[in-house]
C-alpha cells in the first residue's frame, strides 16, 4: 500500500496529479512546474502523535506517515536524521542573540544534510524499480547519493563540475560511484545529467525536479519542531543554494503544526553568499510570483555548496520564506570565514563554508535589525568542515611552526599568541 500521499500539486498552477504520473507539471514545464507532494494529513494525524513518536526510531524514518514510501520500502530504523540540537550560549553571546541552538547535520552518514534527501531518493528509486540513479551536484548531494546508493546496492552516476572540493570527490570515488567531472559550470553539469537520465533511463535525483527529495529534507523541519516542541525558536536559519533545503524545512515545521504535534511555526531566515544571491535579490525586490525564470546571476563565493547562480527551486524557497514571514540576508566570504572560526571555537562544531554561512547570517540579521537581542534562534549546520579542507584552511589560520625544543614553546606562550 502507498503511504499517505494524496497527490502532487504544481507549485505554479496548482494542478494536482496522482502520485507517479509525472516528475514535473507537463503544463508549466520542467523549470517552473515543480511539484509538491501532498499528504492525507488527517489520516496521518491518527497515528503520528507526540505519544507514538516517543517509541520510534531515532532517525528520520520516525516520520513514515509523512514520507512518500510504501510499507515495504520505508525502513524501521537507520542512521540518517535525528541529529542533535546543541545549545551554544557562548556563540549566542558573541552573535548578540538571546539563545542559539545548532542543528548539527554534519553527523549524517556522508557528513551533510543532503543525506536526508538522498536516503529517500534511493528508496523511492528502488520502489519504482530503478537500478541506476543519477544526479548533478556542487558536491554534497553527490557524495550523499553515492553513499546511500552504495548502502542500498544501486549504481550511482554523478555529474560534478571541475570546482568540486577534493574531500567530496574522494568520498564519491570511495563509495564506488561512476563520476563524470564536467569541464564546465554546475549549470552545465546539471543540464547534462538531465539529458543522460532521459537517454539512459536513470532515476533522476536532482532535487528540484524530483519532488520526493524535498520530502527527505523536510524531516529536518519535522525534527526541529519535535525537538523544540515546548521551547520554540523565533527563527530558523538555513543557507540557501537551489532552495530545496529551506523549502523542506518550512514544510516540516508547517506539517507538524497542521498535525497538532506542536502549536507553532518559526520565521525562516534564508542566507545566501553575497557573490551569488539571486534569491535574496528577488525576495528584496518582491518580484511578481509569476515572473519568468531568472536571468543569469554572478557566481563568486568560496562557499561552494551554495554557489548556485540559477536556483532550481526558486519558487518553493521564496514561497516558504514569505509564508513564514521571514527574511533573506547575504553574507560576504569574510563573514563566512569568521563564522567558520566562531562555530568551531565557540561551539565545537566544524562547519563547511556553506554551513557556516547560516551562522554568519545571524550576525548580519542582527546588524540589519531583523533579529533582536532576545531572539531565540536555531541554525542548521548543513555540512561538515572536513569535506573542504582547503576552504577551511583559508579561514582558520596557520599553526605555530617550531623546532622540537621547549624554548620555542615558552617564547610563544610568553608572547600570548
Ligand atoms: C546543498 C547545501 C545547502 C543548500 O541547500 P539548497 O537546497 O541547495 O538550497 C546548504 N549547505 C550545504 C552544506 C549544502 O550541501
Amino acid at each position: 500500500m502507498l503511504s499517505h500521499v494524496s497527490g502532487l500539486a504544481c507549485v505554479r498552477c496548482g494542478k494536482v496529479y496522482r502520485a507517479g504520473a509525472h516528475f514535473t507539471c507537463p503544463d508549466c514545464g520542467p523549470d517552473e512546474g515543480i511539484l509538491d507532494v501532498r499528504y492525507d494529513l488527517e489520516r496521518a494525524a491518527e497515528t503520528l502523535t507526540r505519544r507514538s513518536l516517543r517509541r520510534r526510531s531515532r532517525s528520520q524514518w520516525r516520520y513514515r506517515e509523512l514520507l512518500p514510501l510504501d510499507e515495504t520500502h520505508c525502513p524501521r530504523d537507520g542512521l540518517v536524521g535525528w541529529s542533535p540540537l546543541i545549545d551554544t550560549p557562548r556563540l549566542a553571546q558573541v552573535l548578540g542573540v538571546g539563545r542559539l541552538r545548532l542543528k548539527d547535520d554534519t553527523r549524517n552518514p556522508s557528513g551533510s544534510f543532503k543525506d536526508r534527501a538522498s536516503a529517500v531518493g534511493v528508496l523511492h528509486a528502488l520502489q519504482t524499480g530503478a537500478s541506476e540513479i543519477a544526479c548533478a551536484s556542487t558536491g554534497n548531494a553527490a557524495s550523499s547519493l553515492a553513499c546511500c546508493a552504495a548502502a542500498a546496492g544501486l549504481h550511482a552516476n554523478i555529474f560534478v563540475s571541475r570546482r568540486i572540493p577534493e574531500g567530496k570527490l574522494a568520498q564519491l570515488l570511495a563509495y564506488g560511484a561512476r563520476v563524470f567531472r564536467v569541464d564546465g559550470s554546475y549549470a552545465d553539469a546539471y543540464a547534462l545529467s538531465t539529458q543522460a537520465c532521459a537517454r539512459f533511463g536513470w532515476y533522476n535525483r536532482n532535487c528540484a525536479v524530483n519532488p520526493y527529495l524535498v520530502e527527505g529534507k523536510k524531516t529536518c523541519g519535522l525534527e526541529i519542531a519535535e525537538q523544540c516542541a515546548d521551547d520554540p525558536p523565533d527563527w530558523v536559519v538555513c543557507s540557501v543554494g537551489d532552495g530545496c533545503s529551506i523549502a523542506g524545512v518550512y514544510k516540516g515545521l508547517a506539517e507538524m503544526k497542521a498535525l497538532g504535534v506542536v502549536a507553532w511555526t518559526a520565521h525562516l531566515l534564508g542566507v545566501q553568499a553575497a557573490g551569488v544571491a539571486p534569491l535574496a535579490a528577488e525576495f528584496e525586490h518582491a518580484a511578481d510570483r509569476h515572473a519568468a525564470f531568472p536571468a543569469k546571476h554572478a557566481s563568486d563565493t568560496y562557499a561552494d555548496s551554495i554557489n548556485v547562480p540559477v536556483p532550481r527551486n526558486r519558487r518553493k524557497a521564496l514561497d516558504a520564506v514569505r509564508a513564514s514571514d521571514g527574511a533573506f540576508v547575504t553574507v560576504t566570504d569574510e563573514q563566512i570565514m569568521e563564522a567558520v572560526r566562531q562555530a568551531g571555537s565557540l561551539a565545537g562544531v566544524f562547519a563547511e563554508p556553506a554551513a557556516a554561512a547560516a551562522v554568519a547570517g545571524i550576525a548580519e540579521a542582527r546588524t540589519r535589525g531583523i533579529l533582536d537581542e532576545h531572539a531565540s534562534v536555531v541554525a542548521i549546520i548543513t555540512g561538515n568542515g572536513l569535506k573542504d579542507i582547503a576552504g577551511a584552511l583559508r579561514a582558520v589560520g596557520v599553526p605555530h611552526d617550531i623546532s622540537p625544543r621547549i624554548r620555542d614553546i615558552s617564547r610563544i606562550v610568553a608572547g600570548g599568541a
